[in-house]
C-alpha cells in the first residue's frame, strides 16, 4: 500500500510535465495582425539538449526564414527544438529590414512601445528555456577582417558567424563561444567549394567599450547571452550568394554542425523551393462554407459577411491575404463586411501568389418616376410627394429604361389577387381609400401611402402618395 501511494506520488508529477516524444506543438500568437508570430516545439523521441532557433527577424533576409522552415519540418532522434521562422511577419511580407524600424535593435530593458515588442517579449521568454540559440539572419556582401574590396570587408556581414565575445563567464560557467564557432566553420567550409564563399568568425566584441559594434547590445543575441547566460550565434548568410538555395545550404551546414556539437540528433528534408503558387482560399460567407479558386472574380451582395479561413498553397507557412483597405496585411480569420469592390490579394511571403475579386451587386438609385394620372405623364422626383384626388386613375410606368426594378404602392392589391407580388407597374389603379389598405398608411392615417421602388429590405427610391379630399 505504502508502495502504491509512493509511486503514484512520483509518476504525478511526471505525467504532469511529460511530453509525448517525438511530438510538435505549434503556438501562434498574435494571429489576425500583421505581426503573427508561430512558435513550434519540436519534441525528439529521446530528451536531451534544447536548443532554439530565430528567422526572419528582419523582413528582407530569406535565407533566414526559409532555412528555419526546414528545421520545423525536421525529424529529431535525440534533444529538443524550438524554432520561429518568421520572427517579424509584417516586415516579411513587405521584403522590408523593418517595416516599423529594426525589431533587432529592440531587445533592451524597456516598456512595450511598439506593436513589435510584443514580438520581442515573446522572444524573450523563449530564450529562458533552451540550452543555446541560433540567429538566422542574411547579411550584405562578405565579412573579412581585412579589406579586400567594396564587398569583402571588415565592415560587411555575409558569410559569417557573429558572437559577442569569445567567451564569457557567467551563473558560475564559462561559455565558450570562439572554439565552437570555429569547429562549424572549419567543417562547413570543406563543404564549400568556391573558397569566396568560405565562412569567416566574426567577434563584435560587443562589451569593449572600444567596440565598433555599440549597437549589437540591443540585439537578439547579446540580450540571451546576457540574460539568460546561453551561448548565442548570428548565423549570416551573404545576401549577395546566387540564389536563395545556396543561401539555404550554407545556413544549414552551420545549423547542423551547431546541432551536432551540442547533442541534439536530428534528420532535415531536402531543399526544395518550389515555385509558391495560390490553389484557393476557403471563405465563409454569410456563415456558409465556400472554396474559390485562384484569380476567380466573387460577386456578393453589399453587407455580406466574409472570413477567409483557410489560404490552399504548395506551401503551409508564410501565407498570408490581405483585403485590401481593410484593417492591415494579414486579414486571415477576420471578419469583413463587404461594402465596396475589393481585391484579396495573397502572398507567400513577399511573393503575390494571388488574387480574387469581389465585385459587389450593387442597384443603382431609382432618381425619378414616371406616373400617369388620368392620362397625363408627370415625372416624380426620389423623395417627393403628390396630391391627387380620390376617384382617379394612376399607372405607374417604367423608368431609367430598368424593367427590373420593381415598384410597390404599399397597401394597394390588385382585385381579386390573392397575393401581392410586390410590383405594381402598368396597372390602372384607381385612388380612394376603399381601394387602399389603411395600416400601410403614414401613421394609420388613411390619407398618405409610400410608393417604393426595390423591395422593403433594399429600397432604391421613393415617394409620397397623398389622398386630396378638397
Ligand atoms: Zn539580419
Amino acid at each position: 500500500m505504502i508502495f502504491k501511494i509512493l509511486l503514484l506520488l512520483i509518476l504525478i508529477p511526471i505525467s504532469i510535465f511529460a511530453v509525448e516524444r517525438p511530438s510538435v506543438k505549434h503556438d501562434i500568437f498574435l494571429q489576425g495582425t500583421d505581426y503573427e508570430l508561430h512558435v513550434y516545439r519540436i519534441y525528439g523521441k529521446e530528451a536531451g539538449t534544447k536548443g532554439l532557433i530565430i528567422g526572419g527577424i528582419q523582413g528582407d533576409e530569406p535565407g533566414g526564414y526559409l532555412s528555419a522552415d526546414m528545421y520545423v519540418d525536421s525529424v529529431i532522434e535525440k534533444g529538443d527544438l524550438i524554432v520561429v521562422p518568421r520572427a517579424n511577419f509584417k516586415s516579411i511580407i513587405l521584403f522590408n529590414r523593418g517595416a516599423d524600424g529594426d525589431m533587432n535593435r529592440r531587445f533592451i530593458d524597456d516598456k512595450t512601445q511598439h506593436e513589435m515588442d510584443k514580438v520581442v517579449e515573446i522572444l524573450k521568454s523563449l530564450m529562458g528555456e533552451v540550452d543555446f540559440f541560433l540567429h538566422l539572419h542574411d547579411g550584405s556582401g562578405f565579412y573579412d577582417p581585412k579589406y579586400v574590396n567594396k564587398l569583402r570587408n571588415p565592415n560587411r556581414w555575409g558569410q559569417s558567424i557573429i558572437v559577442d565575445t569569445d567567451s564569457i563567464t557567467c551563473n558560475g560557467k564559462t561559455i565558450e563561444m570562439k572554439s565552437i564557432a570555429l569547429q562549424v566553420i572549419k567543417e562547413t567550409n570543406k563543404k564549400i567549394k568556391n573558397d569566396n564563399y568560405h565562412f569567416k568568425y566574426f567577434n563584435t566584441d560587443t562589451d569593449n567599450p572600444k567596440t565598433k559594434y555599440k549597437d549589437m547590445k540591443k540585439t537578439a543575441t547579446y540580450y540571451a547571452l546576457k540574460n539568460f547566460c546561453i551561448p548565442s550565434y548570428g548565423l549570416e548568410t551573404s545576401k549577395n550568394l546566387p540564389n536563395d538555395e545556396t543561401k539555404l545550404r550554407h545556413k544549414s551546414y552551420l545549423i547542423d554542425e551547431f546541432l551536432k556539437i551540442y547533442g541534439i540528433k536530428s534528420k532535415k528534408l531536402d531543399i526544395f523551393l518550389p515555385k509558391p503558387i495560390l490553389k484557393s482560399i476557403t471563405l465563409e460567407i454569410d456563415n456558409k462554407t465556400e472554396e474559390i479558386s485562384n484569380y476567380s472574380v466573387l460577386e456578393l451582395n453589399q453587407n455580406q459577411k466574409i472570413k477567409i479561413e483557410k489560404i490552399s498553397s504548395n506551401y503551409y507557412r508564410g501565407l498570408s491575404c490581405d483585403i485590401l483597405g481593410f484593417n492591415g496585411l494579414n486579414d486571415k480569420d477576420l471578419y469583413y463586411i463587404v461594402r465596396d469592390d475589393t481585391t484579396i490579394r495573397c502572398k507567400k511571403d513577399h511573393i503575390t501568389i494571388g488574387e480574387i475579386k469581389i465585385k459587389v451587386k450593387k442597384d443603382e438609385e431609382v432618381k425619378k418616376f414616371l406616373v400617369s394620372i388620368d392620362g397625363k405623364d408627370e415625372y416624380l422626383e426620389n423623395g417627393s410627394s403628390i396630391r391627387i384626388k380620390p376617384g382617379s386613375n394612376i399607372v405607374i410606368g417604367n423608368f431609367d429604361n430598368n424593367s427590373s426594378i420593381p415598384v410597390n404602392l404599399r397597401g394597394f392589391l390588385v382585385e381579386g389577387a390573392t397575393y401581392n407580388d410586390g410590383d405594381d407597374r402598368n396597372i390602372k389603379i384607381t385612388i380612394s381609400e376603399k381601394n387602399l389598405i389603411k395600416r400601410f398608411s403614414k401613421n394609420n392615417n388613411g390619407k398618405e401611402y409610400e410608393v417604393i421602388a426595390g423591395t422593403l429590405n433594399n429600397i432604391l427610391g421613393k415617394f409620397l402618395l397623398i389622398i386630396d379630399n378638397n
